[in-house]
């Protein structure tokens, strides 16, 4: 791995979200993206097959596993973890040109990415959006209507562990009113930086 450049005052920041999947978590960064368009978005790589309405290179670069494991060999990744299954990475390079040029950017990333980009980037704000319950979770994953059952099963069984995790957050945001967690996230993405 070449290079680690810290996140100083001429530098961008990083703005790290994370959430069991289904508690709404693209939902509320598609509307900070809106909100911020400066903000750059960390497109990330993924083996997971694209989902109804997906588009390679606005959501996801969707690749295979043979790339993705190459991209491990030739160190490609800031960070990368297995995720329900499938293989997810955020390209360093693209991470530490954005940041030198004064850019600030938005991660969606799972908990085990946090950790790795926490110990390269120590100061990234890190947000943890929770669902107001696991009744809630599951009857979003199954309202959103884009995975099988087993694929529900799986992100259901995963979701305990995960806000288990949400201690390692330096921020949480409960999404149960989608109007006042939208507000919530996006006044600690405006405020960040002159409070921290
Ligand atoms: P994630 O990206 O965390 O997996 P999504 O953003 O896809 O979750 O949201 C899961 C489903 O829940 C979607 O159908 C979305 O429209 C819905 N949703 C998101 N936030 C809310 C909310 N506050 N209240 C009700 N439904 C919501
Ligand atoms: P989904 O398949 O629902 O889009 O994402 C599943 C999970 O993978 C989510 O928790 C999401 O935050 C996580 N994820 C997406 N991109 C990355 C990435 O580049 N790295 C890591 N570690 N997790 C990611």
């Amino acid at each position: 791995m070449s290079h680690t450049p810290t996140v100083g005052s001429k530098n961008g920041r990083l703005f790290i979200v994370s959430a069991p999947s289904g508690a709404g978590k693209s939902t509320l960064c598609a509307a900070v993206r809106r909100q911020f368009p400066h903000l750059a978005y960390s497109i990330s790589y993924t083996t997971r097959a694209p989902r109804r309405g997906e588009q390679d290179g606005r959501d996801y670069f969707f690749v295979s596993t043979e790339a993705f494991e190459a991209g491990i060999a030739e160190g490609r990744w800031a960070e990368w973890a297995r995720v329900h299954g499938n293989l997810y990475g955020t390209a360093a390079q693209w991470i530490a040109d954005t940041l030198a040029a004064g850019r600030d950017i938005l991660m969606d990333i799972d908990v085990q990415g946090t950790r790795q980009i926490l110990e390269r980037f120590p100061e990234a704000v890190t947000i943890f959006i929770q669902p107001p319950s696991l009744a809630v979770l599951e009857q979003r994953l199954r309202q959103r209507g884009t995975d099988d059952e087993a694929t529900i099963a799986t992100r259901l069984a995963n979701a305990c562990q995960e806000m288990a995790s949400a201690p390692l957050y330096r921020h949480i945001v409960v999404n149960d009113d989608l109007a006042q967690a939208q507000r919530e996230l996006m006044d600690l993405i405006h405020h960040a930086g002159q409070a921290d």
